[in-house]
């Protein structure tokens, strides 16, 4: 019988130290995963890859409005031809095109192309922001130009007539058509979940569930805002010193610290104003947020088609692996302050890709492109650094 006892009683031990085993892992793994680290933003390299970054000289962007038109790609010319070859009117006259003036301007744009040729030149970057040990491609004007270039009225009204193309079936390349994703899913959702998440914050999921919620709201609006972005509220031009965003993050941040505080009884009221918050942060965190005003009213199809890449790629390009590997936070006590140097950061890639994008085409299936995963990784975990300081804040603020 004593036998027997002990070997129940070794038995039950065993049983006990089974059970406690997963029991401390889990617990540890709770522990690690809320060991969030303090980074400086200015100097930060930890989980940013190398990218490669084209920078459009300045003297092309003073030649012309319609400057994006002169550094496309091979393929992106090509797009661009096939896609004067698909529309039925070419500029505003409203009379649809023969196919004789289809023709005739294609063979104009492509003068025009020859006589203002533009060439990079390609260095290795720095090590730090932005192409962390990557390349930096200049696209500038063939020295055989010699003097400065100015587009002449009339080589600027073919450019316009080529930009205003319209295709009055689908009239997909007049409207983009195609409904923006980082203003919506899961993008949004998921970057502010794993915010509230990893910084302790409570009802993550409802943080999460009311981040895309910003992009419902009416708002009277000035154009290009109204077309590209729903509001200047969603939008900083670091540039210009333009948009709402800035000042949105921080009213809805200093609400969620203020119910928080409040007790448990509204922390449903401070997890939704940290959805909001997170979501006029997140914004500026998409270069298409941060400039080129003119360039995107006339292509929204090129905000779009980014913003769609992103959302349909969030998983397979690993985007939301990024996002929940990261376990750095920037902090801020001043929010206004923390998204404009996250619009900063995004705009320095605005040039890159908005002209990867562009070379894609209208109607690019959005099949993986490494060199722009590369950069948006780059971009979401940016902004996850920033997300996870505004979580904090509204805790410990
Ligand atoms: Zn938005």
């Amino acid at each position: 019988m004593q036998l027997g006892k002990l070997n129940i009683l070794l038995l039950a031990l065993l049983v006990a130290a089974m059970v406690m085993i997963p029991c401390v892992s889990a617990v540890e793994e709770q522990q690690e995963q809320e060991k969030m680290i303090q980074a400086d933003p200015k100097t930060d390299l930890a989980g940013y890859v190398p990218v490669d970054i084209l920078s459009i000289d300045p003297s092309v962007k003073a030649a012309t409005p319609y400057y994006y038109l002169l550094v496309l790609s091979d393929e992106g010319k090509k797009h661009l031809l096939d896609s004067i070859d698909a529309a039925e009117i070419i500029g505003d006259s409203g009379i649809t095109a023969t196919p004789d003036e289809k023709v005739s301007f294609k063979k104009s744009l492509k003068t025009l192309w020859m006589n203002y040729p533009v060439v990079s030149k390609t260095v290795k970057g720095s090590l730090g922001y932005p192409s962390y040990g990557g390349t930096v491609t200049t696209l500038t004007f063939s020295p055989s130009l010699k003097k400065e270039v100015h587009l002449s009225d009339a080589e600027n009204s073919l450019l316009a007539k080529v930009q205003s193309r319209k295709q009055v079936s689908s009239d997909k390349i007049a409207s983009g058509g195609v409904s923006p994703k980082w203003a919506g899913s899961p993008t949004h959702e998921r970057i502010s979940y794993w915010a509230a998440s990893k910084e302790s914050f409570p009802q993550p999921s409802t943080v999460s569930a009311n981040a895309p919620v910003p992009d419902t709201w009416p708002a009277v609006l000035p154009e290009p805002f109204c077309t590209l972005y729903r509001s200047l509220n969603h939008y900083y031009s670091p540039n210009t010193g333009t948009g709402n965003a800035p000042s949105q993050t921080a009213t809805y941040i200093s609400a969620a610290n203020s119910q928080y505080k409040a007790g448990s009884s509204y922390y449903t009221q401070a997890a939704t104003s940290l959805g909001y918050a997170s979501h006029f942060l997140e914004d500026v965190g998409n270069p298409m947020h941060t400039g080129k005003e003119t360039e995107q009213y006339s292509n929204p199809w090129v905000h779009f088609n980014y913003e769609a890449y992103v959302g349909d790629r969030w998983y397979s390009s690993n985007f939301d692996t990024v996002v929940s590997n990261n376990n750095n936070y920037y902090w801020y006590t001043d929010w206004a302050a923390g998204n404009r140097a996250l619009a900063g950061y995004s705009n320095g890639y605005l040039d890159t890709i908005y002209t990867k994008v562009y070379n894609k085409g209208q109607n690019w299936n959005l099949s993986q492109d490494t060199s722009i995963d590369a950069i948006t990784q780059n971009l979401v975990l940016a902004t996850a650094k920033y997300t996870n300081g505004l979580a904090l804040y509204a805790r410990i603020g």
